[in-house]
């Protein structure tokens, strides 16, 4: 019993002890228990021949047998050096784990099986064997070894009391804490949704359940899918995939259009935010949803108000053109009327010249292309259509705007110069709102040179832009702009001119960030400079 207690009380304790030596000490022990029966008068002695006296500590006599040993005692003695091999080698094992706790146990419950095994069956051999008179008691020495292994389990019994109470606090600040988090998820404006690995709704909040028309027990346990518009199902899936290969947290719903499947069918814009979190044994995501309903129809209001705010602005510039652009008109208008003249004239007369009425009529269909030209153009910038992004060359955008504005140009004796880069690929945009864009520069720069001395010049340049892109620039002779105004003239109301409103560059502005680009002023020596990016079509190679 002792020696199959040792053995499961190191293998249990120390969790380490090799399984054969404890199966060979344990063999062995139990052939020397069946030796004791079969063999001799008992295991240790063959026949015992007499009684001697022993006086022990405090002169207490006690009898003990005198006798011929038994020789298959050997196999009691194989079964104890297996034993203490089996625990020596426990506590190595267990002494190279290196802790201090590890190496105490090692020493002192190893040690002490030890020394006591072999005390105790050292002992016993030199009593059998006459050497030392005294009674084969085990008793005292495995004393020891309780007293080691009682000393070592009052440690385990103190560090358990200490570690239930630590678990108690811990258990007392968890709840705490859970319920923190539970009252921030109920509080926060934000719908909360906490979905498993499984993709199953662990958790909501009130918010949630406004936002999809769900009770709680309706969404907790339930696929998350349940909450997906089904042509977003797809788009999800991907967003998840992208999500975990690449786990920043992204908001989404902000550059693409995200929807939330409220219960009744409708599909609700939101805005989300997924947040991975990571348990022992299970890892979460907490989704958090913003509805944009309210957001999106103002975005939608505040384009329209953009665009018209920035028709506008267009009518208003084209009313200060409107002298020219008469007078684009009127040219071709005279020709007409001239060249319709000379056709009457020469139809008056008695030998017609056919092949010279034809020249006429020629020149006439032109004029009335080019009149009907300026009209389309001057149409297209009133009319207050819808705003069309496509593919279109940057260059057709000065071209148009270089018809319109050639004769206010001339009256205004400013020579323009343009270097327009050939072959630059498309731009995505709304024409008009371009032209409108350049236009105003143009007009800016031409106010500008009015007040300072020397040639009025205006040059613009199209050309890839450094980083992606085209660029657009305009630039002029002009005073320049103070540095510290360089930005400020791109909000509304800014303008250091007497009549002037100080929306020409905001609008501008406005439009370019639309499109997805970035206009900016900059003064190059003698005059201002305004660049202007725009981002290449998707066709664009
Ligand atoms: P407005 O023309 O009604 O003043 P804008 O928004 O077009 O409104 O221009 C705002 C201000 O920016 C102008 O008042 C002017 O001071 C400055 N500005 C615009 N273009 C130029 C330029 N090419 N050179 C110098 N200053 C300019």
């Amino acid at each position: 019993m002792i020696v199959l207690s040792i053995i499961g009380f190191v293998h249990f304790y120390f969790e380490a002890g090799r399984r054969w030596l404890a199966y060979a000490a344990i063999a062995f022990r139990l052939l020397a228990l069946l030796l004791n029966f079969a063999t001799g008068v008992n295991l240790n002695f063959q026949d015992v021949t007499g009684l001697g006296r022993a006086t022990l500590w405090g002169g207490v006599v006690v009898a003990v047998p005198v006798g011929i040993p038994n020789a298959w005692q050997i196999f009691a003695q194989i079964g104890n050096l297996l034993l203490v091999v089996f625990v020596v080698d426990a506590s190595i094992t267990l002494w190279r784990r290196g802790d201090s706790v590890a190496r105490r146990r090692a020493l002192l419950v190893g040690g002490s099986i030890v020394l006591c095994v072999v005390v105790v069956a050292s002992f016993g051999a030199l009593i059998v064997a006459g050497a030392v008179h005294a009674p084969t008691i085990l008793t005292p020495g495995f004393l020891v070894v309780v007293l080691a292994m009682g000393y070592e389990l009052s440690w385990d019994v103190i560090a358990a009391a200490q570690l239930t109470a630590k678990l108690r606090t811990s258990e007392i600040s968890l709840r705490a804490s859970e319920e923190q988090f539970r009252a921030v998820v109920e509080s926060v404006p934000n719908a909360i949704l906490l979905v498993d690995g499984q993709g199953k709704v662990t958790l909501t909040n009130p918010q949630a359940q406004a936002l999809f028309g769900y009770a709680r027990e309706e969404m907790v346990g339930r696929p998350v899918e349940l909450l997906i518009p089904q042509w977003h199902l797809s788009a999800h899936e991907t967003y998840h995939q992208s999500y975990a290969a690449d786990a920043r947290p992204p908001v989404m719903g902000v550059a693409r259009e995200l929807y939330a499947l409220h219960k009744d069918g409708s599909e609700v814009p939101v805005e989300m935010v997924l947040k991975p979190m990571q348990t022992v044994d299970a890892s979460f995501v907490l989704v958090s949803l913003v509805d944009v309903t309210e957001r999106r129809q103002n975005e939608r209001t505040a384009a329209r108000q953009r665009d018209e705010i920035s028709h506008l602005s267009r009518v208003a510039m084209l009313g200060e053109l409107s002298g020219s652009i008469a007078h684009e008109i009127n040219q071709p208008l005279m020709g007409i009327l001239s060249n319709a003249q000379a056709a009457q004239r020469f139809l008056a007369r008695d030998d017609v010249n056919l092949d010279e009425v034809r020249e006429i009529l020629v020149d006439i269909v032109e004029d009335d292309k080019r009149a009907g030209e300026v009209i389309r153009r001057l149409r297209a910038l009133l009319k207050k259509g819808e705003v069309q992004n496509r593919p279109l060359d940057i260059n057709s955008v000065v071209d148009d705007v270089m018809r319109l504005a050639r004769n206010d140009l001339m009256n205004r004796d400013v020579a323009v110069s343009t270097e327009l880069t050939p072959d630059l690929p498309p731009v995505v945009g709304d024409q008009i709102q371009l032209q409108q864009v350049l236009l105003n520069l143009v007009m800016n720069a031409c106010e500008a040179m009015e007040a300072v001395s020397g040639t009025p010049q205006v040059h613009i340049r199209t050309r890839r832009a450094d980083g992606g892109g085209v660029e657009m620039s305009v630039s002029d002779r002009g005073g320049g702009i103070p540095p510290g105004d360089l930005e400020r003239i791109f909000e509304p109301f800014v303008t250091t001119k007497e009549h002037g409103i100080g929306l020409g560059l905001s609008i501008c502005h406005t439009i370019i960030i639309a499109h997805g680009g970035r206009l900016w002023a900059e003064n190059i020596g003698g005059g201002a400079m305004f660049r202007c990016t725009l981002p290449l079509s998707d066709h664009a190679e």
